[in-house]
């Protein structure tokens, strides 16, 4: 990682899958993007509609985030929450935080996931999404 002045966050980690999606070295399904933070499908998605929200300055944990990123991730947060509702208005947002609690991305990221009545509980084995599936639910969460 690399060194910065306190209160800043780096910009990018070349080992981190989420910075490599940033920088558009790795593939992804983008709902939202804007100068400070990035919304895209999650690959293995729990449920229809799954989406992951990211600050594009690499940080691990929300204690590290600078105070002026917090301001642009609730506003994309609550923008892709509002895009969820066209697919459900029951969903889970969380953050893993640490390797006990389930984190297994280490930039730090809010999952969105939708509920649907015909889906009481998560799957117990997750399948990476169709492409098909991608393009459905981008259809209705990428559009403005
Ligand atoms: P965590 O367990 O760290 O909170 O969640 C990481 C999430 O990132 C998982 O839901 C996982 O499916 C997702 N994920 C991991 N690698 C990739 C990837 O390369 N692309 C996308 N779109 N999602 C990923
Ligand atoms: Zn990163």
């Amino acid at each position: 990682m690399t060194s910065t002045k306190k209160g800043e966050a780096p910009a990018s980690d070349p080992s981190c899958i989420f910075c490599s999606i940033v920088r558009r070295e790795a593939p992804s399904r983008i709902v939202y993007e804007d100068d400070l933070t990035l919304a895209f499908l999650d690959i293995l998605p729990l449920s229809r509609g799954h989406t992951l929200v990211i600050p594009k300055a690499h940080v691990d944990r929300i204690t590290d985030l600078p105070p002026a990123h917090y301001a642009p991730l609730l506003t994309t947060l609550s923008k892709v929450c509002q895009r969820v509702e066209r697919l459900s208005r029951h969903y889970n947002v969380g953050v893993n935080q640490g390797a006990l609690a389930g984190q297994v991305v280490f930039h730090l990221h809010f999952h969105v996931i939708p509920r649907y009545p015909d889906q009481p509980s998560f799957p117990r084995h997750r399948t990476e999404i169709s492409d098909r599936e991608a393009q459905e639910v981008l259809s209705v969460l990428a559009a403005p």
